[in-house]
């Protein structure tokens, strides 16, 4: 096959630095053309000296062992948008739990209820938006104009996203709908990819929730609030790192006042003197 034969390249991310090097190497002709074009221009001038010429050299193609598509993507990027397809769900029920306002209603303010910085969350109309574009892929597939919803929002992405990738091995064989399809998901799957769960770090908090009482707060990945895991619990929903400071503090505060109590703080970073001195073997 030639080493430019690009249209049975899998179009997927596999294949982005051959079409990057391919582009590179298509503007390089481009340039050796124009000063070939000159170089034979003024060979053909009687009036130049040949030997004052040195003809230009043409660049060198890049060297690519293509990965083809089957017939469009291969297999692993198939995987690979499949897999972030599936994930869209998980990661649309997380945004909606940490959007306020969002209680199973879709007509609800988008008011975060905590004060203070708050962190860039998708509202409940991105999350419609998801919904509806699940929609105009299933309605694609069928060869229909629209499909109605099912269900609430949540369950209607839930079930957008299962019916999807129940058939998304077909669309992506599939001549039209393959490359937009793809791109479309790797699109919304960057718009939601920071409440995958996968993709996210998650620091348990070593304090109880105030509000349920339990092991339960946790810090995802450069967040600065803590979060409360027990469902409903609604003093917990959204900590700030200040707030869950001065926590620390004062239980540290508590346990030296309390001496040889079997209280134990294990106060996170940054650490509080007095927690330091009193407990400096159980930092994480
Ligand atoms: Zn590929
Ligand atoms: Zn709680």
């Amino acid at each position: 096959m030639a080493y430019d034969d690009s249209s049975r390249w899998c179009q997927g991310s596999c294949m982005g630095w051959a079409r990057r090097r391919m582009a590179g190497y298509r503007e390089d002709v481009a340039a050796y053309e124009a000063v070939l074009a000159r170089y034979r221009e003024r060979l053909a001038d009687p009036s130049t000296k040949p030997s004052t010429l040195r003809k230009p050299a043409a660049p060198e193609p890049p060297r690519i062992i293509p990965v083809l598509g089957d017939p469009i993507y291969c297999q692993a990027c198939t995987h690979a948008v499949k897999a972030k397809l599936a994930r869209l769900d998980v990661a649309a029920a997380i945004a909606a739990r940490e959007s306020d306002g969002m209680r199973g209603t879709t007509t609800e303010a988008k008011v975060r209820s905590t004060p203070g910085p708050a962190s860039p969350s998708p509202t409940i109309d991105e999350l419609e938006d998801l919904e509806g574009w699940l929609r105009s892929w299933k309605a694609a597939y069928l060869g229909a104009d629209e499909v109605a919803r099912l269900g609430s929002l949540m369950d209607a992405i839930t079930y957008g996203t299962a019916w999807l990738v129940h058939r998304a091995e077909r669309i992506l064989r599939h001549r039209q709908m393959a490359v937009p399809f793809a791109e479309e998901t790797l699109a919304w799957y960057a718009r939601l990819d920071r409440y995958d769960p996968t993709d996210v770090t998650v620091q348990r908090m070593p304090l109880r929730c105030p509000g349920c009482k339990r092991f339960s707060l946790e810090r995802r990945g450069g967040e600065d609030v803590v979060r409360c895991r027990t469902i409903g619990c609604v003093r917990g929903e959204s900590i700030s790192m200040d707030q869950y400071t001065a926590m620390v503090e004062q239980q540290a505060m508590a346990a030296k006042a309390a001496t040889k109590t079997r209280t134990v703080v294990r106060p996170p970073r940054p650490r509080t003197p007095a927690a330091e001195t009193e407990h400096q073997k159980v930092e994480p």
